[in-house]
């Protein structure tokens, strides 16, 4: 059977395609994916619609969050990359995106494009030596939004609701509310960061971007500042469960000019 391991709230760790599906594409690299429920196990065949839930949801989630999953292939897969015997794990896969269609029997099915991420070994040589030819993808968006959304991010996070600190927005999407965490001292040379709670905003991404790349600074007493502007523009909202280190603030507002050569570096 197919299966999705996760839940809605924290996004789908790992997923394994065993053929269980009629609806399913296997290129190697890149996979459609049927989401789980509704199908006869012993037909294959879609049988109901899908609802967007339990897995189905967590896979969304992990789309929108830029969560990898990890892809295991078993052996009665009908794909050219299904291994001799048994299951086999094939590495990580990001959620390029996920959609509702009509499946080849007629009932709504919820799909995800799955990419292999870079830097991982090959796979194996397909099964009959003939590689699959991949499509393009629509869009050549691969997610790059959150690589980092480790449980101290995620704490934050449902201390705020998803709330931005800076403008209050909530930004609610099919797949549920959804916020960035933003670490105040960068994470990684030669910031090195702390991943820890009081180094971490709950930020919109909007504002995740200003905050960044220089937009905006936070003084000790938790005043806004458009840096652009050079104006003050309110207070961060704050939550008695999330102190903030001035300590990071601080450092943050050290940042700037270095935020904005990178900014015009990527540009
Ligand atoms: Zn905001």
């Amino acid at each position: 059977m197919n299966g999705i391991s996760g839940t809605a709230g924290e996004g789908a760790d790992s997923i394994v395609l065993s053929g269980g599906y009629e609806d399913d594409v296997d290129y190697g690299d890149v996979i459609i994916y049927t989401g789980q429920g509704g199908n006869d196990p012993e037909t294959k065949k879609q049988v109901a619609d899908q609802e967007l839930h339990l897995g189905n949801m967590g896979l969304a989630k992990s789309c929108i969050e830029g969560l990898p999953v990890r892809v295991s292939r078993g052996e009665r897969l009908d794909s050219p990359y299904r291994p001799d015997q048994g299951y086999r794990y094939d590495g990580l896969y990001t959620v390029d995106d996920f959609w509702r269609e009509r499946g080849r029997s007629g009932y709504h099915i919820w799909r995800y494009r799955l990419l292999r991420s870079p830097g991982q070994p090959p796979l194996p040589t397909p099964r009959g030596g003939a590689s699959v030819a991949s499509p393009a993808p629509r869009v050549p968006t691969v997610v790059q939004r959150i690589a980092r959304n480790t449980a101290a991010a995620q704490r934050v996070k449902e201390i705020h609701d998803h709330r931005c600190q800076v403008c209050g927005e909530r930004l609610e999407t099919g797949a549920g509310p959804y916020s960035e965490a933003a670490h105040v001292r960068p994470l990684g040379a030669p910031h090195d960061g702390p991943d820890v709670e009081d180094n971490i905003l709950c930020l919109c991404p909007n504002d995740h971007v200003r905050f960044d790349y220089g937009g905006i600074a936070i003084t000790d007493d938790l005043r806004l500042i458009d840096r652009v502007a050079g104006v003050e523009f309110g207070r961060l909202r704050t939550a008695e469960r999330h102190p903030l280190s001035r300590e990071h603030l601080a450092y943050h507002r050290g940042l700037a000019p270095r935020a904005s050569i990178q900014l015009a570096l990527r540009s």
